[in-house]
C-alpha cells in the first residue's frame, strides 16, 4: 500500500523527521487560507500516487495572490492518470542543495539497502545509470540493524555543518522502516536550506501483507480501505440500509430484494465464505461505521459459512456495543445450522427471519416510519 505524501509526512514528523510546515486543502479556498496562515510563497502538492509530479504539473509555487487560481489548475489536472482530490499546501524552502536518501529491499540480496546521494530532486534510478559513483549505499542485516558506522558512511554526501542531522535523519528512516514494515522509504529531495536539513517529499511503501498489524488511522484511509484490509468487497453507495450478505450474486440480489420493495442500499459488503464469528464481527462494525446508513439487513445462506458462527459474530458485536445498537440490525438467517444460529439472534432480541423477502420488507418499512426504526 502507497501512502499520500501527507500522510508519510505525518509518520516523519512524529518520529522527529523535520518536514515543511503545512496541511492539506480540499479545495482551492482552503488552499488560500492555508497559505495565509503559513505567510509566505507556498508550494502546491498534488497528492496522487505516482512519482515525478513536478514535470507532470502537479507541483506549483505560488504566492499567496496566485493560490486559488494555481490550486484550481491542479485540481483540474490528471497526472499520470490520477485527479488529485488533495493538495498539499506547504511552505517553500530555500533550496541550496538537493539530496537523495532512500531505504529499499534489495530482492537478490535479500536484505534493506540504504542509499543516500548528493543528486537529489533526480529520480534515483536515473543517478544509478549516469553516474552510479555519486550514490553511497551500504546492505543491512535486518536482525542486527544498522550500525553507527554504516551511518557515518551514509552522511558522508551531505555538508559538514549538518552532518549530524544527516545521521539523525537517517537513524530514524531506518526505524520508520523497520517499524512500519516498509517496502520503500524515501526522501527525494531532501532539501539544505543552508541551515538545516528538511524532508521536501516523501515516499512511504508498505507492504501489503503487514497490514493486518499496522493500524492506520481510520478515518484517513476510508472505509473501503479498512474493508479490504479485513478481506471484504466493500463498496459505499447512497441510500439507507447497510448491507451484508454472503457471496456477491446473494449480496447483489438483496441489494435488488431492497430496491424491488422501495428501499436504497447503503453499501454492498460480500463476506465470502467460511467467515469465523470474529469475521462476521469486523463485517458490522464496518458497515455500522457509514453514517447515512439507518438500518443494518443481513443476509446470510449458511453454506461453507455456518449461520451459528455468524450469530456468534453479531453477538460478540452486539456485546461489544454493550447490548444498544445505534441503527437497528435485521438479520435473514438461513442453511446449516440454522436452528442453533436463531436461537442465540432471538436471546439477545434480534431480529431473525428465515425468508429474505419477509426480512427486506421489514427492514424496508421500518426505514420508512424513520420515527420509531
Ligand atoms: P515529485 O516530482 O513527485 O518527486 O515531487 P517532489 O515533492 O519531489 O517535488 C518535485 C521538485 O520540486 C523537487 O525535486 C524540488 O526540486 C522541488 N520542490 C519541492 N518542494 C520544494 C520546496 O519547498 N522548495 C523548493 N525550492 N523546491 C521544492
Ligand atoms: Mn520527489
Amino acid at each position: 500500500m502507497k501512502l499520500h505524501e501527507y500522510q508519510a509526512k505525518e509518520i516523519f514528523a512524529r518520529e522527529g523527521i523535520p518536514v515543511p510546515m503545512g496541511r492539506i486543502a480540499r479545495n482551492p479556498r482552503e488552499a488560500f487560507e492555508i497559505s495565509r496562515e503559513i505567510g509566505s510563497e507556498v508550494v502546491l502538492k498534488a497528492q496522487v500516487l505516482v512519482g515525478g509530479r513536478g514535470k507532470a504539473g502537479g507541483i506549483l509555487f505560488s504566492s499567496l495572490e496566485e493560490v486559488e487560481e494555481k490550486s484550481r489548475k491542479i485540481f483540474s489536472t490528471e497526472i499520470k492518470g490520477e485527479r488529485p482530490e488533495l493538495i498539499l499546501v506547504e511552505e517553500r524552502l530555500n533550496s541550496v542543495k538537493e539530496f537523495y536518501l532512500g531505504i529499499t529491499f534489495d530482492r537478490s540480496r535479500g536484505r534493506p539497502v540504504v542509499m543516500t546521494s548528493s543528486e537529489g530532486g533526480v529520480e534515483i534510478e536515473e543517478v544509478a545509470r549516469r553516474s552510479p559513483e555519486k550514490i553511497t549505499w551500504v546492505e543491512v542485516d535486518p536482525l542486527k540493524g544498522i550500525y553507527p558506522y554504516m551511518i557515518r558512511k551514509l552522511s558522508r554526501p551531505f555538508p559538514k555543518e549538518v552532518r549530524k542531522e544527516a545521521h539523525e535523519i537517517i537513524a530514524k528512516l531506518y526505524e520508520i522502516f523497520v517499524k512500519y514494515d516498509a517496502e520503500l522509504a524515501e526522501i527525494n529531495p531532501l532539501i539544505y536550506d543552508g541551515k538545516k536539513l528538511v524532508a521536501a517529499d516523501a515516499v512511504l511503501n508498505i507492504n501489503d501483507d503487514s497490514l493486518f498489524r499496522q493500524n492506520f488511522k481510520r478515518e484517513e484511509e476510508g472505509i473501503e480501505g479498512i474493508a479490504s484490509r479485513e478481506g471484504f468487497s466493500y463498496v459505499t453507495l447512497d441510500g439507507e440500509i447497510a448491507i451484508i450478505g454472503n457471496g456477491a450474486g446473494l449480496t447483489m440480489a438483496t441489494l435488488d430484494a431492497v430496491e424491488m420493495e422501495g428501499g436504497k442500499a447503503a453499501n454492498f459488503l460480500d463476506i465470502g465464505g467460511g467467515v469465523p464469528p470474529e469475521g462476521m464481527k469486523k463485517a458490522l462494525e464496518i458497515v455500522y461505521m457509514n453514517e447515512k446508513a439507518k438500518l443494518v439487513l443481513v443476509n446470510v445462506f449458511g453454506g461453507i459459512n455456518r449461520c451459528d458462527e455468524i450469530a456468534q459474530g453479531i453477538r460478540m458485536f452486539f456485546e461489544e456495543r454493550g447490548g444498544k445498537l445505534d441503527k437497528p440490525l435485521v438479520v435473514r438467517l438461513t442453511g446449516t445450522n440454522e436452528e442453533e444460529g436463531r436461537r442465540i439472534l432471538e436471546e439477545i432480541g434480534i431480529e431473525v427471519y428465515k425468508d429474505l423477502r419477509e426480512a427486506v420488507k421489514s427492514a424496508v418499512r421500518r426505514v420508512k416510519n424513520d420515527t420509531s426504526l
